[in-house]
C-alpha cells in the first residue's frame, strides 16, 4: 500500500510538470473525472474530482470552500455540493492549498458566482492576483483568470465562520505561499485533528540551490522546504487529507469505505510515513543538485 502511494505520488508529480510545459487537463483525466461527493467527518465534506481535491466546510453561517481547482472545475464542484444537499451560493469564504492552476484557476469564476471572500496566504497573493504570471516557475507559461484577494493571510492565521476555525500553516517551497490547513471536527463524540496538506513536492525543474549561472528558483527555497517539513512533522494529525487525492491514498481508502470499513480517513501513521517519505525525496533531490555543482 505504501509503495503504491509513493508510486502514485511520483507519477502525479512527474505528470504535472514535464519540463516547464504545464500539463493540460486532458493528460490528467482524473483531474476532471467526477467523483461522488461524500462526508469525511463532522462538518467536512469532499467535493472535488477523482484527484483534484476540493473541501467544503459547512457551518450555520454559510460554508467555506477550499480549492477552486481548474478553470473548468467550478461546474463539477457545484454539482458535488448540490448532490450533498448544499448550495454553492452559500459559500462565504474561498481558501486555497497553493497557487498553481490545478488548485486556483477556477477562483475568479467561483468568486463571481458566490460573492465569497478570497483569503490567500501572503506568498501566493501576487500569483493569484496576476493569474499565474507572478509564479516563480510557471509564470511564463501558465496563465488563468486573475482573482482579487480580500484578506491576506499570514502563518498561523485563523479563518473562522459559524463556530468552525481553520488554521493556515504556511508550508512554502512548492509555492511561496503554499498553505496546509488544519481544523478539528467532532465525529462520534470524539474530536479529530484534520490536516489538509498543501503540497510537499519538488516539481521537476525546481532549482533548490544556487549554482554558477543557475540561481535557485527563488532565494531561500531550500530553507522554505526544510521549514515546511518541520512544520508538517509537528502537526497533530488524525484525519489525513491533501490537495490531491493521491497524497493520502484517497481512491484506495474510498474503496475500503465502500466495502464497509469504518474511519478510513483516520490515518495518523500514514500521515507520518508520507511526511517522512516526501522529506527524504526532497533531501535526495537537494543533495543531487548540490553534487551537480561540484
Ligand atoms: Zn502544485
Amino acid at each position: 500500500m505504501k509503495v503504491l502511494r509513493v508510486l502514485t505520488a511520483a507519477l502525479v508529480m512527474v505528470g504535472i510538470t514535464l519540463g516547464a510545459r504545464p500539463a493540460a487537463a486532458d493528460e490528467h483525466p482524473e483531474w476532471t473525472t467526477p467523483f461522488p461527493a461524500f462526508r469525511i467527518a463532522g462538518n467536512l465534506y469532499y467535493v472535488g474530482s477523482k484527484d483534484l481535491a476540493s473541501y467544503l466546510v459547512v457551518t450555520p453561517q454559510g460554508n467555506i470552500l477550499i480549492n477552486s481547482s481548474l478553470e473548468s472545475s467550478p461546474a463539477l464542484i457545484q454539482r458535488s455540493i448540490e448532490s450533498l444537499g448544499f448550495k454553492l451560493s452559500d459559500t462565504r469564504i474561498l481558501l486555497l492549498s497553493h497557487a498553481h492552476w490545478d488548485h486556483d484557476a477556477g477562483s475568479a469564476k467561483l468568486l463571481q458566482a458566490t460573492g465569497a471572500k478570497y483569503m490567500v496566504m501572503d506568498g501566493d497573493v501576487p500569483v493569484v492576483e496576476s493569474g499565474g504570471k507572478a509564479d516563480f516557475y510557471y509564470g511564463a507559461t501558465t496563465h488563468y483568470p486573475p482573482a482579487r484577494v480580500d484578506r491576506v493571510l499570514h502563518d498561523g492565521d485563523v479563518v473562522e465562520l459559524g463556530g468552525t476555525r481553520l488554521v493556515a500553516h504556511k508550508t512554502p517551497g512548492h509555492t511561496r505561499g503554499c498553505t496546509t490547513w488544519t481544523m478539528q471536527v467532532r465525529e462520534g463524540g470524539a474530536m479529530r485533528n484534520v490536516v489538509i496538506v498543501g503540497s510537499w513536492n519538488v516539481n521537476p525543474g525546481f532549482r533548490l540551490v544556487d549554482l554558477p549561472g543557475r540561481p535557485a528558483s527563488y532565494p531561500g527555497i531550500a530553507a522554505d522546504y526544510q521549514r515546511t517539513f518541520r512544520t508538517l512533522a509537528s502537526l497533530p494529525c488524525d484525519i489525513f487529507l491533501g490537495a490531491h487525492g493521491a497524497y493520502f491514498n484517497m481512491l484506495q481508502k474510498y474503496a475500503r469505505l465502500q466495502q464497509g470499513a469504518k474511519d478510513v480517513w483516520v490515518d495518523p501513521a500514514g500521515y507520518r510515513a508520507a511526511v517522512a517519505e516526501r522529506q527524504a525525496a526532497f533531501l535526495r533531490e537537494l543533495h543531487r543538485q548540490q553534487a551537480s555543482g561540484r
